[in-house]
């Protein structure tokens, strides 16, 4: 019985047609830009996105640092959610290697920043200040779409105050299936947009990020600076191009599992789950936000390793559903919770 793996959207595999896919590209040296797949997924990601260009990235980590440094210089500083992917998940490289000063502000549970605490924080021109010069948003963040009438109003006051605009997309193509939104009209009201390919997209390496031509010539620089010139990439890109193609739509099918999932969850109120937000679902399963008395959630998840499950998170519990995650996995979830608490 293979596991259940509900940990992350990234621990999904190729499938057998993205490995032929992979297996029959056409390749070159992509650091020459010579790669032609390479060339094709970026010309792909930039239709979809309504961007000018997009480059081929390791990872969204790098693709994400490549668009900080893109806009900021040295000294400069991006607003950004303290819960943010690329404040509190990429080893501070904005820091470490852009030296771009964070300027966190307070991620609220839906994922957006308060307006006032973003003007609050813009620092005035004065010689003490760092120069604020970009606004950093998340989208999904933990799962859930930013509103659309946000996206606007955060994006045209940051411009309002010269800044730029950057979205961590890593999860963009969800935001855009659950609300039925084209995502060039969500990534459009941005300067620069990442892109991970290696979440629920299901490609095994590889991200990218879109914006105009100068600015993703300015981060081709940066990524070479980064290590992340990497040459016959087009084995890598061909797995993008597929999952382009063939696992946007169907992240509605994740969606509707997680659903599902989070409507099992219900009929045990001990679990403390929350509503599906797009692939995901938390549960706090000792009594934070449950009804029951609480439960001991190492023994709960030792209980699922033991029925094939497994499941991830810090402090709370999150599932994710993705790909590899089919409806027999969910009945094995729902016939656990019922033997655990039957
Ligand atoms: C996973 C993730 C990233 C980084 O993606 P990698 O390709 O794993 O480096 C960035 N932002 C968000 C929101 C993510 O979930």
């Amino acid at each position: 019985m293979p596991t259940a793996d509900f940990r992350s959207d990234t621990v999904t595999k190729p499938s057998p047609g993205m490995r032929k896919a992979m297996a029959d590209a056409e390749v070159g040296d992509a650091v020459y830009d010579e790669d032609p797949t390479t060339k094709r997924l970026e010309a792909m990601a930039a239709e979809l996105l309504g961007m000018e260009a997009a480059l081929f990235f390791p990872s969204a980590t790098q693709a994400n640092l490549g668009g900080l440094m893109a806009h900021c210089g040295r000294g400069d500083e991006y607003i950004v959610g303290q819960r943010a992917h690329a404040y509190r998940d990429e080893g501070g490289g904005a820091a470490v290697l852009g030296s771009i000063q964070p300027q966190p502000l307070p991620s609220e549970p839906d994922g957006i920043i308060d307006l006032d605490a973003i003007t609050a924080a813009i620092k005035p021109d004065d010689f003490h200040n760092p120069m604020t010069r970009l606004l950093a948003l998340e989208n999904t963040f933990n799962g859930q779409p930013l509103p659309a009438d946000y996206l606007r109003d955060s994006t045209e006051l940051a411009r309002s105050h010269g800044l730029s605009t950057h979205l961590d997309g890593a999860r963009l193509m969800n935001a855009a299936v659950a609300t039925g939104t084209d995502a060039a009209a969500i990534a459009g009201r941005f300067d620069s947009v990442s892109l991970c390919l290696s979440k629920g997209l299901g490609a095994p390496v590889g991200a990218l990020l879109a914006g105009s031509r100068t600015l993703v010539e300015r981060a081709r620089r940066i990524r070479k600076t980064l290590g992340g010139g990497m040459r016959q990439t087009g084995v890598l890109a061909a797995a993008g191009i597929y999952a382009l193609e063939h696992h946007v739509a169907r992240l509605a099918e994740d969606h509707e599992r997680a659903t599902r999932l989070a409507e099992i969850f219900r009929e045990f109120p001990a679990l403390g789950a929350g509503e599906a937000r797009t692939n995901m679902v938390f549960m706090s399963p000792e009594g934070a936000g449950g009804e029951g008395e609480g439960l001991d959630k190492d023994a709960f998840t030792a209980f699922l390793t033991d029925r094939g499950i497994t499941v991830g998170g810090y402090g709370r519990l999150r599932w994710v559903t993705h790909l590899d995650i089919d409806d027999e996995a969910i009945g094995r979830v729902r016939q656990a919770c019922e033997e655990y608490f039957g």
